[in-house]
């Protein structure tokens, strides 16, 4: 074990703080203050304090795991552990063709194991069946932050903008429990004039900090963004020089806004006339602004349109590719941006190439030593990959991810999963989903293993080892390679994490998430680099949907200066200092513009009706950290936090009969789960939150909807209808 403070990053959301783990007396480590990191400057949330806590936990898995006869799970060696998968797959192709293996990835994944996933699906294993639960998480604003500017990363510019713009509106984003010490740059923000709007149907502990807090009926977001611009452009407050010299589609989307009226709007929502009339004047009289969304208008059946339309509202008022001003989408995994970057997204290949792009493939197939041709096309999105499994897709290889707890409709995933021929899962403990296994590998987390991030600012991270695995665990890595050797790949599956990175970097060279001037020794002794960050020694020519020449990177813009003295984007030898600011010069489209999106209101796909007559709505504690696979293990945070609740108003509750903890069955057209009553005036009379942590009983993902956005294939976890019931005795 190192001797001395080993600097590196959190395990959990995709704020990544930066943290220093110390030598404990009892073997382990303990989590110590790292004040330089600039983005948490030394602040933590519990989760992060706690993390070491998981690693010496007493139900840590140390010993591979197979089903035996009996139906139980018995402790096994590696080698027969190994050859059980290996087997497993190869039965499934054999039998039914490379589609019959899925494989299914995680958004906590560092980039080396994202990526050696990804390619292992498509070389390994040849299937096109792969897919990753950042899914679930950001994909909508992914889906508009390309259309709109032909590049998708959570945020165009860091942090330290946040508390120098002058109206910041926060969409479905409740950072005070998911992330709470970025709550710090709102602060930031009002202390030095700023204006903060939340937007929230609950009055979160973010919406109580707000000077504006808008309270939209669950699903609706969309509508409200509408009703917006719609005002913007009525009260004559458009930036015509700007959307003229850098935007097209203007007059399609100024249509669509225009048949949204302020009363109207009101209607859908809930939102006042005056309200929309007073989020307007925030918005536009500062000269700088932004609109920051999270979960709540992603993970919506119409996603993103409604990311587009809160991305017109900044087009039409010149506010992004601007200093201080823009759109930004907080991305929630700890590497929710590096997972979906790297080729374990279906339709992905490294470096946020398409797999459908011929000289995508190309370039990668090179780097990987294959025929271009013998790469799969795209395949399934993750739900529909859940719901596929024991029909098309027989065995199933999972890492990192709980589906059984985070999916949708989480009863039917829970079902097809037990459905297949075969399932493996490498996790840490046994989590929901690994306990259904036919076999369970046990592998090193975080502090055990070096590896890179990449943060919501698009900061690449490095991780450092600072203990060494427990007896018996093994690296993703490893089990990569061991399963690659055993289904017949010797070559192109390396367990050293720096090696695969290097691979990674050629991969991704001249692509639009371009790291090919990024290595290790830069990320030691810096705050990490943005990307997209080109080597001087790369190939030329991204092409025409790439970003590294399109936007402008490598041009210091004065915004681009402040940065470097804080944030370390690197010194002239070097080479390309990286990107904290996107857009400044041009959009990363064709001819450089940023796209409107021509969208109008449409309702959720399940709306209240008599059976069902009230909206639920899912989300997070700040305790827990979201399948709770880990957090659940740790003492403090189920202290904290220890189960599921259905939060209410008081008249709902008066209505039910129900009083402060009373068990409540929430019943959806997909299940039932029952919580204790929390009945609160901080959430609607209309809706129920319940938060979706916790498995069993209490379960919020039995509830929830799966239907997709037709665009990014993101499930509709945040707007289903419900009927309450007391659970008398
Ligand atoms: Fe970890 Fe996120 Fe908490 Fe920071 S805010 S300590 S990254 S969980």
């Amino acid at each position: 074990m190192e001797t001395s403070a080993t600097p590196t990053h959190c395990p959990y959301c995709a704020l990544q703080c930066g943290m220093n783990l110390t030598p404990a007396p009892d073997g382990g480590v303990e989590v110590t203050e790292r004040a330089d990191f600039p983005v948490n400057r030394g602040a933590l949330c519990g989760k992060g304090r706690t993390a070491p806590a998981v690693l010496s936990s007493r139900v840590r898995l140390t010993s591979p795991l197979v089903r035996s006869r009996d139906g139980a799970l018995r402790p096994a060696g590696w080698g027969e552990a190994l050859d059980r998968i290996a087997e497993g797959l190869a039965r499934a192709r054999v039998a039914h063709g490379p589609d019959a293996c899925g494989v299914f990835g995680g958004g906590g994944l560092t980039n080396e194991k994202a990526y050696a996933l990804g390619k292992f699906a498509r070389i390994v294993l040849g299937t096109s069946q792969i897919d990753y639960n950042g899914r679930f998480c950001m994909s909508s604003a992914a889906a508009a932050g390309n259309a709109a500017f032909g590049l998708d990363r959570g945020l165009p510019f860091p942090l330290e903008d946040v508390p120098r713009t002058g109206c910041v509106i926060l969409v479905g984003a409740n950072p005070a429990e998911t992330m709470p010490p970025s709550l710090r740059y709102f602060t930031e923000l009002r202390e030095n004039g700023g204006t903060l709007i939340v937007v929230d149907p609950r009055r979160t502990k973010t919406a109580e900090q707000a000077d504006l807090h808008l309270a939209p009926r669950p699903g609706t977001d969309l509508a409200l963004a509408l009703g917006l611009l719609h005002l913007v452009v009525a009260e004559g407050r458009t930036d015509e020089d700007y959307i003229r010299r850098r935007t097209t589609g203007w007059e399609e989307a100024r249509a669509a806004a225009m048949a949204h009226w302020p009363e109207y709007v009101e209607r859908i929502t809930g939102v006042s006339v005056p309200q929309l009339r007073q989020a307007v004047r925030m918005f536009c009289e500062p000269e700088s602004a932004m609109v920051l969304t999270a979960r709540g208008p992603e993970q919506q059946s119409k996603g993103t349109d409604t990311v587009g339309a809160w991305i017109n509202l900044c087009l039409a008022t010149g506010r992004a590719g601007r200093p201080l001003s823009g759109y930004g989408c907080l991305t929630g995994q700890g590497n929710g941006q590096g997972g979906r970057e790297h080729g374990q997204k279906a339709d992905q290949l490294p470096g946020y190439r398409k797999l459908t792009d011929p000289e995508a493939r190309r370039h990668v197939a090179e780097v990987w030593d294959v025929d271009p041709d013998s790469l799969p096309g795209p395949g399934r999105s993750a739900y529909e990959l859940l719901d596929a499994l024991g029909t098309d897709v027989r065995a199933l290889l999972l890492m990192g991810s709980n589906p059984v707890v985070s999916a949708p409709r989480a009863a039917h995933v829970e079902e097809r999963l037990r459905s297949l021929d075969f399932l493996a899962v490498s996790d840490v403990v046994l989590s929901e989903t690994a306990a259904l296994a036919d076999v369970v590998l046990p592998v090193a987390q975080w502090a055990e293993e070096t590896g890179t991030t990449t943060s919501l600012e698009g900061r690449v991270l490095l991780r450092r080892r600072a203990l060494a695995p427990p007896p018996g665990v093994r690296t993703d890595l490893e089990v990569l390679h061991e399963l690659a050797a055993r289904l017949g790949v010797e070559k192109g599956f390396p367990t050293d994490p720096e090696e695969v990175f290097d691979e990674l970097r050629r991969a991704t060279a001249g692509a639009p998430a371009d790291y090919s001037g990024i290595t290790y020794r830069r990320l030691a002794e810096q705050h990490g680099v943005f990307w997209p960050c080109p080597s001087e020694n790369g190939p030329a020519g991204p092409t025409e949907s790439d970003t590294a020449t399109v936007t402008g990177t490598g041009t210091r813009t004065d915004a681009d200066a402040d940065t470097s003295t804080s944030t370390s984007t690197g010194t002239d030898t070097d080479g390309h200092p990286g990107t904290p600011r996107l857009f400044l010069d041009r959009f990363a489209t064709g001819d450089g513009r940023a796209r409107f999106a021509p969208v109008s209101y449409r309702a959720a796909a399940e709306e209240p009706d008599e059976e069902y007559p009230v909206l639920l709505t899912t989300g997070r504690v700040v305790a827990q950290y979201q399948s709770g696979a880990q957090t659940r293990r740790v003492d403090e945070l189920n202290t904290a936090a220890p189960g599921p609740f259905v939060e209410l108003h008081p008249r709902l509750a008066a209505r039910l009969g129900a009083a402060e903890g009373d068990p409540l069955a929430v019943v959806s057209r997909r299940g039932r789960a029952v919580a204790p009553a929390r009945i609160t005036t901080a959430i609607r009379p209309d809706t129920v939150f319940m938060p979706f942590h916790w498995p069993g009983e209490g379960r919020a993902n039995t509830l929830t909807n799966p239907a997709l956005d037709p665009t990014s294939r993101m499930p509709e976890f945040k707007v289903c209808a419900v009927r309450l019931e007391v659970v008398r005795p």
